[in-house]
Parts: C-alpha cells; structure tokens; sequence
C-alpha cells in the first residue's frame, strides 16, 4: 500500500476497517528527546494542554536526557574553558555526542568515517546562531518520527556538535537566550499541534497565521497577488458584542458567510501590513 506519511505503519489499519479516528492516532506518533543540563526544567511546559493530551493520547513519546549522564568524571563534567580564550564556558562535545548516539542507538562516526543520516529525524541544535525557526519548518519537523533537541548552556556548543552532530542548527529568533530550553519547547510545542489528532478541530492549524495564502484560509477565490507567502490570523471576538464601549464588527454578527470570509481576508491583510510589513 502507498503511505502518505513516514509514518506507514498504521496506514495498513484501513485494511482491518479502523475507523479514521484511530487510523489517525496511531499513524502519528513522534518521539522528542531533549537533551539538556536542566532535565528538571522541563517539568511544567510538558503538563499542560495540547503537549499533555498529545503525551497521554499516545501521539507524542518525550524524554528528557541529562547530559551529565554522559560524563565520566568525578564531577561530571559538561564544559571547559574555550580555546583562544575569552569569555564563559562552553559545552564539550564529548557528553554530547555520546548522549545523541544512544538515544539513536547507533553511532555517528568521526572524521575518518562519517556515519549515514536517517531522512526520518533530525538532530536540532538550538543556537542563536542557527537558521530561523519559521511554521515551514514546524511542518517539516511535524514529519519525521523522531527529533533529539540539544539545548546549549554558558557560551554555548563546541563547533564540532553543529557541524558533525546536528543535522540542524536552530534559532528561534533574533536575539539572545541564556539556554536552549526554552528555545526546544517551543519547537515542540509548534510541532505537537501539526500532528493530525492533536487539535481538537484540525481545521485550527490550518486557518492561522503562517499556515496558508490568503486564499486558502478565507475560503475567497480571488488571488491575492502581493501577498507571496503567508498572512497573519484575522482578529477573533467573541461575546460579549459590546464591552466598555467596544463593539465587536457589525458584519461578524450578520452571519453571512461570505461577506465575514471577505472581512476577515481584508482584516487578515490590514493586520499583517500593519505588525509585519515584511510578510506581503
Ligand atoms: N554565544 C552565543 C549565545 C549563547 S546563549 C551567541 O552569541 O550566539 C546559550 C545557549 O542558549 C545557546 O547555546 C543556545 O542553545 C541557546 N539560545 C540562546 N539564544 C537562542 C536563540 N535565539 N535560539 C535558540 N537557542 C538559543
């Protein structure tokens, strides 16, 4: 049977007549390994809303490694001084390595002997001075089967780790964070809602800001033509109609269905030109 997913596995559920619910369910399932040296920081981000649902339901697997597992001296050692000198400490790439290879259970190799990749995970780096995290690569990532996030501390990585360790190395913006915790969550966060089952209403990802043209999330059949990529979300209200004075659009609440989609395409353009200019 062809697969429309890496994921194939409970694609051949069909066959036994699962309803698409459960098709759903056990088609995605992602594992995240995060590897850090707070494994206790992760302890409420993970609990709360669409991660813990996904968590419970069985869509996502996530572990949290601590790489002063992967140390092998007295005091566990996780950084040193950086050559040439300067400023703060950064991460050795031994404890680092040794933890991605046994979370993938195979080795990477080294110089002499470069190990092969698997086109069904990534190896992210998180970094500042990494590619900007976008919704493109949340729906890239949504499709593998297994991300190992490697959070940097102090000054950050040795070089060794983005070049030969990471397939990815990863910002999620332009500016600086004092570790890569926070920086992981986020793409998992971003990633767990693009995994079909993990919303309630799936049409959620894709009527929202980065998911589509204009087009595409108003239902309007008329081409956008400046807008080359994405748009922001239109602006939602809901009841009271009326608070402090404020009134909710007159046409929100006619509920004719054509002029709200023309609405909400005109409200979606506004606010993008007005928040980020640098999206049409
Ligand atoms: N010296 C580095 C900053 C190190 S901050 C530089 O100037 O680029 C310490 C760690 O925090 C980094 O190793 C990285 O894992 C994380 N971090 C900081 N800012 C980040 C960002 N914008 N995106 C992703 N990770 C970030």
């Amino acid at each position: 049977m062809k697969t429309a997913s890496p994921h194939c596995g409970a694609w051949l559920q069909r066959q036994d007549g699962g309803s698409t619910r459960n098709l759903v369910k056990l088609t995605k399932r992602m594992r995240f390994d995060l590897i850090t040296i707070f494994p206790e920081f992760f302890a409420g981000p993970l609990d709360h809303g669409i991660l813990r649902r996904a968590r419970e339901t069985g869509l996502v697997e996530v572990n949290v490694q601590d790489l002063r597992a992967f140390t092998k001296d007295r005091h566990r050692t996780v950084d040193d001084r950086p050559f040439g000198g300067g400023e703060g400490m950064v991460l050795k790439p031994e404890p680092l390595f040794e933890a991605v290879e046994s979370l993938l259970g195979r080795g990477v190799g080294e110089a002499a002997k470069p190990g092969a990749g698997d086109p069904n995970s990534a190896i992210v780096l998180m970094s500042a001075a990494g590619k900007l995290f976008r919704q493109e690569t949340a729906r890239r990532y949504a499709q593998l089967e297994h991300i190992i996030f490697i959070c940097g501390r102090y000054e950050g990585v040795d070089e060794r780790v983005a070049e030969h360790l990471a397939t990815d190395e990863i910002s999620i913006g332009d500016f600086v964070l004092s570790g890569g915790e926070l920086p992981a969550m986020m793409v998992v966060d971003a990633v767990t809602r693009l995994l079909p089952g993990a919303l309630g209403n799936e049409a959620s990802s894709q009527n929202e800001s980065f998911s589509a043209v204009a087009d595409d999330r108003t239902g309007s059949s008329q081409p956008l033509q400046r807008c080359r990529q994405s748009l922001l979300d239109f602006p939602h209200y809901t009841r009271p109609a009326e608070y402090r004075g404020w009134s909710v659009p007159e046409i929100l609440i006619g509920g004719n269905h054509a002029e709200v989609a023309k609405w909400r395409r005109a409200a979606a353009v506004e606010k993008t030109r007005r928040n980020r200019p640098d999206l049409i």
